[in-house]
């Protein structure tokens, strides 16, 4: 399996897939990421996980309110810490001009999230 961005025929940056009507009716936009899976004759594709925010605000506002995958609480406000470092296969994090690896520990059991698991989840 591997991820392409899709875009439009006059953007040649990524790994890329044409946007097309059938991707349009399976609510694919351009930039968005997806998962092409080679099964045969046949061509699966996914949407992706996002890979970058504008800000670190914007992933605190996707991570409140989501499920630890360990035990199933509401990671609420005051119920969750969330943390980051520096790391290539993280998400790039705009007004930073990094990239991060991103976590939310439950702190109703002490699991610690990854954003990743997290999307995944939800
Ligand atoms: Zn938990």
């Amino acid at each position: 399996m591997k991820t392409s961005r899709v875009v439009a025929a006059n953007q040649r940056k990524y790994p890329q897939l044409l946007i097309s009507k059938e991707l349009r009716e399976i609510g694919v936009n351009i930039g968005d990421l997806v998962e092409v899976e080679v099964k045969g004759n046949e061509v699966i594709i996914r949407k992706a996980s996002r890979d970058e925010y504008e800000s670190l605000d914007e992933v605190i506002k996707e991570i409140i309110d989501k499920r630890c995958v360990n035990c199933g609480e509401r990671l609420k406000l005051g119920f969750v810490e969330i943390g980051f470092y520096e790391h290539d296969g993280g998400w790039f994090i705009k007004s930073l001009n990094k990239k991060l690896w991103i976590y939310a520990k439950c702190l109703h059991c002490g699991y610690e999230n990854s954003l990743h698991k997290i999307l995944r989840r939800s």
